[in-house]
C-alpha cells in the first residue's frame, strides 16, 4: 500500500468528517501542503482553492508572513487564561479592529469560532435587557439565515432539513422573508409589526449576503431601513459578518455599505487569514454599560478555554497587516472587476442560468435545473467532483456555483474557474 492509501485507510477507520455523509461519497483527499491559492495532494495533484477553504483563507495558504508571526508568538507566550490576565496581541488586535470597524464599535469580546461569536452576540443582547429589568424576549432573523451550528446559532438559522433532528430543542425565533426587490415593502411591514409588538430585543442578520443559503444578496437600502427602525425602537441589531468580514464584499466590512450601524458585529473565518480559529463579538459602549454594576449577577458569565489565544491573535494581527496593505486592497478590487466582467458575460449570453450575483470578491451563479429536486443532491455532488477532477475546489451550495477566492489569486487562475463554469452552463 502506498503511504497515501494507508493514511486514507486510517482516516476512514478513525475520523468523522464535518458535513460529510458516511456513504455515497469518495474518500477524502490527503493534503500535504499549500501555497498561494493552491493546495497539494499526496497523490501529486494540485487543486486551485476557489472557496478559500470554507471562506477562511485571505492571503493564500501558508503565507510566510503569518507563519513567521505565529512562530514568534508561540516562542513568547502560547496561551494564558484570559480572565484576570491580558497580553499584547489581544489588546493590539482589539485596538486595530476598532480602528477599521464602524465608528460606534467600542469593545471587543473574544471567543474561538463563528458559531460562538454569534452565540455570544445573542447572549449579550438577551442579558442586556435582563440586566436592565426589561422583558424583550423575542429575536428576529431572516429566512435562509446561517449563524453556525451550536444551539443558539441553529435557533436563529434556517429551519431546514439539516436542523430537523434538533428542532424541538431550538428556541423560538421570528423569521421574516428574505428581502428581494419584489417584496421589500411587505418584508419591511412585517418587520415593523414585529418590532412594534414591543416583544423584540434583537435582530440578527448576515449583512447584504447570506452565505450558506447560496450567496443570496439583498440591498443595503432595505437593511438600512430595517436597522434604523429597529434602533429607533431599542432593538439590538446584530450583524453576523463571519463570512462577509475582511474584504469579501469589496469593503473591509459589509456594514460599511450601511448608513445605520449595527450595535453588535460578529467576526471569525477570515480574521486570522485562515490560519487559526478565533471569534470576535464587537459591541457598542452602550451594550457593555448594561453590565457595569456592583451586582455580581449582572456580569457576563461567558468564556471559552482558548478565549483570545495569543497565537491566534498574533496571526490575526499579521493578517491585518497584509489586508490593509495597498496591494491587497488593489487585489480585492481587481478580483471584483474580473468577477463583474464574467458576470456581465454570463448575463448577456444564453446560458442555463437563473441568476448571476456578484458583490466584491463573491460571485454566485444559480444554475437552472428546473424539474430536479430542490436540494439537488445528486447533481451537486456530480458538479463538485466534476470541478475537482479538473483541479478546481468549488463546492456548490445546492444549485448555486460560487467563487470566493483568496485575494492572492491571479486573473489567470480565475480564468481557469470561469472556463470550467462556462463548460457546465
Ligand atoms: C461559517 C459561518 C458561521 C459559523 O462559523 P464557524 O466558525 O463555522 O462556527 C456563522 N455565521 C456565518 C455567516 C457563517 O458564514
Amino acid at each position: 500500500m502506498t503511504r497515501a492509501n494507508s493514511l486514507i485507510e486510517a482516516d476512514l477507520q478513525c475520523v468523522w468528517h464535518p458535513f460529510t455523509p458516511l456513504q455515497g461519497l469518495r474518500p477524502p483527499l490527503e493534503v500535504i501542503g499549500g501555497e498561494g491559492a493552491w493546495i497539494y495532494t499526496a497523490e501529486g495533484n494540485k487543486i486551485l482553492d476557489l472557496i478559500s477553504s470554507w471562506w477562511v483563507n485571505l492571503h493564500g495558504h501558508n503565507h510566510p508572513y503569518i507563519a513567521a508571526a505565529i512562530a514568534r508568538q508561540a516562542h513568547n507566550l502560547a496561551h494564558v487564561i484570559f480572565a484576570g490576565f491580558t497580553h499584547q496581541p489581544a489588546v493590539l488586535l482589539a485596538q486595530r479592529l476598532l480602528e477599521i470597524l464602524p465608528p460606534n464599535m467600542a469593545k471587543i469580546f473574544y471567543s474561538d469560532n463563528g458559531s460562538t461569536a454569534t452565540e455570544v452576540a445573542m447572549k449579550m443582547a438577551f442579558q442586556y435587557f435582563y440586566n436592565r429589568g426589561e422583558k424583550k424576549p423575542k429575536i428576529i432573523a431572516i429566512d435562509g439565515a446561517y449563524h453556525g451550528d451550536t444551539f443558539g446559532a441553529m435557533s436563529a438559522g434556517d429551519r431546514g432539513p439539516f436542523n430537523a433532528p434538533f428542532e424541538p430543542y431550538l428556541f423560538e425565533v421570528e423569521f421574516i422573508p428574505f428581502p428581494e426587490k419584489h417584496n421589500e415593502e411587505v418584508v419591511f411591514q412585517q418587520f415593523a409589526d414585529l418590532v412594534n409588538s414591543g416583544q423584540v430585543g434583537a435582530f440578527i442578520f448576515e449583512p447584504l449576503v447570506q452565505g450558506a443559503s447560496g450567496m443570496r444578496m439583498y440591498s443595503a437600502e432595505i437593511l438600512d431601513k430595517m436597522i434604523a427602525y429597529a434602533k429607533a425602537h431599542q432593538v439590538i441589531c446584530i450583524a453576523d459578518e463571519v463570512m462577509t468580514g475582511f474584504g469579501r464584499t469589496g469593503k473591509l466590512f459589509a456594514s460599511h455599505y450601511l448608513h445605520h450601524y449595527p450595535d453588535i458585529i460578529c467576526l471569525s473565518k477570515g480574521i486570522t487569514g485562515g490560519f487559526l480559529p478565533l471569534g470576535v463579538t464587537a459591541c457598542t459602549k452602550e451594550i457593555q454599560e448594561a453590565y457595569r454594576s456592583p451586582e455580581l449577577m449582572k456580569t457576563f458569565f461567558h468564556g471559552h478555554s482558548y478565549t483570545a489565544n495569543p497565537i491566534a491573535c498574533a496571526a490575526a494581527n499579521a493578517s491585518l497587516d497584509l489586508l490593509l496593505n495597498l496591494s491587497c486592497q488593489q487585489a480585492i478590487q481587481r478580483i471584483g472587476q474580473a468577477h463583474e466582467q464574467f458576470a456581465d458575460h454570463l448575463r448577456k449570453g444564453s446560458y442555463q442560468i437563473r441568476q448571476v450575483r456578484q458583490l466584491g470578491t463573491i460571485l454566485a451563479i444559480e444554475i437552472d435545473r428546473t424539474g430536479e429536486t430542490s436540494y439537488f443532491h445528486e447533481a451537486r455532488n456530480a458538479l463538485y467532483y466534476h470541478f475537482l477532477d479538473k483541479g478546481l475546489l468549488i463546492r456548490p451550495l445546492g444549485n448555486v456555483v460560487y467563487l470566493l477566492p483568496p485575494y492572492c489569486i491571479s486573473n489567470q487562475e480565475l480564468q481557469l474557474a470561469y472556463e470550467a463554469i462556462l463548460e457546465i452552463v
